[in-house]
């Protein structure tokens, strides 16, 4: 059997993507679960139309080289996600930490008032 090989930057250019389950709220937007005929496996959910879906890492068609790429681009990805988090992390850490001096500066001040009232 001859094997055909296909240069595709997105699932949504193989013959093996099937869409599944389109819904839309307001007639506007429309959400479809992609799935993998070859696997059976799910490759996305709720896509929309301006949505970016990379071809996952289990994808068969893949070659080794191409599946490492793949997962090395996943990662530096979850690195680039993992960063964000962090600094916001930091970010909610420092508000706390100013919202917590706050509360200590007024309730001295409610301190100093209430001995204010009591000394009259
Ligand atoms: S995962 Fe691979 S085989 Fe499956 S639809 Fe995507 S490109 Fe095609």
């Amino acid at each position: 059997m001859p094997k055909i090989q296909l240069d595709i930057a997105s699932c949504e250019e193989c013959p093996h993507l099937n869409k599944k389950n389109p819904c839309s709220s307001d007639g506007w937007d429309r959400m479809i679960d992609w799935f993998c005929d070859k696997t059976g496996q799910k490759i996305a959910g709720a896509v929309e139309w301006h949505d970016n879906i990379s071809i996952p890492p289990w994808c068969p068609l893949l070659s080794n080289d191409e599946r490492k790429k793949t997962i090395n681009t996943i990662i530096e990805e979850k690195k680039i996600s993992l960063n964000a988090c962090k600094k916001h992390k930091e970010k909610l850490s420092n508000d706390i930490a100013a919202r917590e001096q706050e509360i200590e500066r007024l309730n001295q001040e409610i301190e100093e008032l209430s001995k204010k009232v009591g000394d009259k």
